[in-house]
């Protein structure tokens, strides 16, 4: 089938690549015309295991190209999916500017009947909204569906090749045996196709998002009851994903979710609430615990040091939202960043992926380092953000050598407290027993 992608980003590259992979062929479109000229030239802007493998392999087979010009990407497309940011507004409703840019886009290059398929994250509504722009500035027959994405960055290419499910809104059954056909490879393990209104696929998107906020919330929750009652959160938490009924996913105690995507997809679900005039207490509550886990891990460090604080360095492991992605946007790590300049702390920052970026926000207000146990030289205290492999069985001895003060606050639990602080280490995690001030 002829597809083409609008927005090149960590959804619309990934399922370019992937739906390019399965044989279909696919022309991608970014307004970031920089962006689309590296990736001519063979450059992918993100970090995702396996991307470019499959980028490689079916740009040589010419499945999978890369255009900045809307008429050769909408031109003889059949189907047309729209893959761009919806950030939050201030009020935490989405911002929807680029959907509706990106609708506005195909309306005024098709050349004939189109199906639009709405992959980004947008309000139950939208679907509508973007048909009614689309009518207003096309005579051609089209259809629009909603198709949201539930890949998860750090895994994105596994998740878009082996989805759960593929949720199609759609009402007219003809597109549904499109959209069927468009994805059958992708569904050969016997994973369901849900067809559904296009509103319920919509708020469906909202509902998966904010449902794994809400368990990362409840475990951080819990993480501060087992702190002043005198258990561990990470035996409770084996308790909890041990019941089938619950299972493990998503009940990692931390310093908080972040992301692209849970804190605006929360957001989001506020607002509508509000909107509508019916409660949206609970998601109100899954955010304000999220923020309130951050604080009290950003208040821990800056509790431990006090006043002294100015005259430390602190070295820092893991600046993305989660590891095995590069994606820095909202990441919580990068609040502690900012509460620790902010408290006069000069931080020197490890990242396995990510180092160019943190340059790029931070420029010379931190240090980076090229490399794990680099960062650690002459410092004050390590702060661990996210959960990499490669820092889960480190090397304490080294560490001790390095490090000036052996602290450790660990905001991903990687660590056994006993064992660590046999080996000299001050070290406070989540939700488990602290050494005392
Ligand atoms: P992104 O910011 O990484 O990429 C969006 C891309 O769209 C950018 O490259 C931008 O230049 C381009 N763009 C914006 N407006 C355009 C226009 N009018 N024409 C052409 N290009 C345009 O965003 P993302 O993380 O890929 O997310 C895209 C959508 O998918 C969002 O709604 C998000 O909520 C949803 N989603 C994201 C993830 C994720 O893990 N990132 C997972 C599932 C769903």
């Amino acid at each position: 089938m002829k597809i083409a992608v609008i927005g090149t980003g960590y959804v619309g590259l990934v399922m370019g690549a992937g739906l390019a992979e399965i044989g279909h062929s696919v022309r991608c479109l970014d307004r970031d015309e920089d962006l689309i000229r590296e990736l001519q030239q063979g450059r992918l802007p993100i970090h995702e295991a396996g991307l470019e493998e499959l980028y490689a392999r079916n740009m040589e087979e010419e499945r999978l190209s890369f255009t900045s010009d809307p008429a050769e990407a909408v031109g003889d497309a059949v189907v047309v999916f729209v893959c761009v940011g919806t950030p939050s507004r201030s009020d935490g409703s989405a911002n929807l500017d680029a959907v509706f840019e990106a609708a506005e886009t195909i309306a005024r290059r098709m050349t004939g009947y189109r199906i639009i398929v709405n992959k980004s994250t947008c309000p139950p509504g939208t679907t509508d909204a973007i048909a009614q722009r689309i009518a207003q500035l096309t005579t051609h027959d089209f259809d629009v569906v909603s198709n949201p994405e539930f890949l998860r960055e750090g895994s994105a290419v596994d998740d878009f090749m082996r989805p759960d499910r593929i949720i199609v809104g759609a009402e007219d059954v003809r597109v549904l045996e499109i959209m069927r056909e468009l994805y059958a490879p992708l569904l050969r393990t016997g994973n369901p196709f849900l067809k559904m209104s296009v509103r319920s696929a919509e708020l469906a998107k909202y509902a998966v998002n904010t449902m794994l906020a809400a368990r990362i919330s409840m475990i951080n929750q819990l993480s501060q009851l087992a702190e002043v009652y005198g258990a561990d959160i990470e035996e409770v938490r084996e308790g909890l994903a041990s019941d089938k009924r619950i299972g493990g996913a998503y009940i990692y105690p931390s310093l908080g979710y972040g992301g692209s995507c849970l804190p605006k997809d929360v957001q989001a679900c506020i607002r509508l609430a509000r909107d509508r005039g019916v409660p949206g207490d609970l998601f109100e509550a899954i955010h304000s615990t999220n923020e309130h886990q951050l604080q009290r891990f950003i208040d821990r460090i800056l509790g431990h040091y006090g006043a002294a604080i100015r005259d430390k360095r602190l070295a820092f492991w893991g600046a993305t939202f989660k590891a095995r992605t590069d994606d820095v946007r909202n990441a919580p790590g990068l609040r502690v960043v900012d509460a620790l300049l902010d408290a006069g702390a000069r931080v020197v920052a490890y990242d396995p992926v990510a180092g160019a970026k943190l340059k790029g926000l931070y420029g010379d207000r931190i240090e980076t380092a090229a490399k794990t146990y680099a960062a650690l030289e002459g410092a004050d205290g390590l702060v661990i953000a996210a959960e990499w492999r490669e820092f889960q069985s480190p090397d304490y001895e080294r560490m001790a050598a390095l490090m000036r003060e052996p602290v450790i606050f660990d905001g991903r639990n990687l660590y056994a407290p006993r064992s660590v602080a046999e080996r000299g280490f001050k070290y406070f995690s989540i939700g488990r027993p602290s050494p005392e001030e």
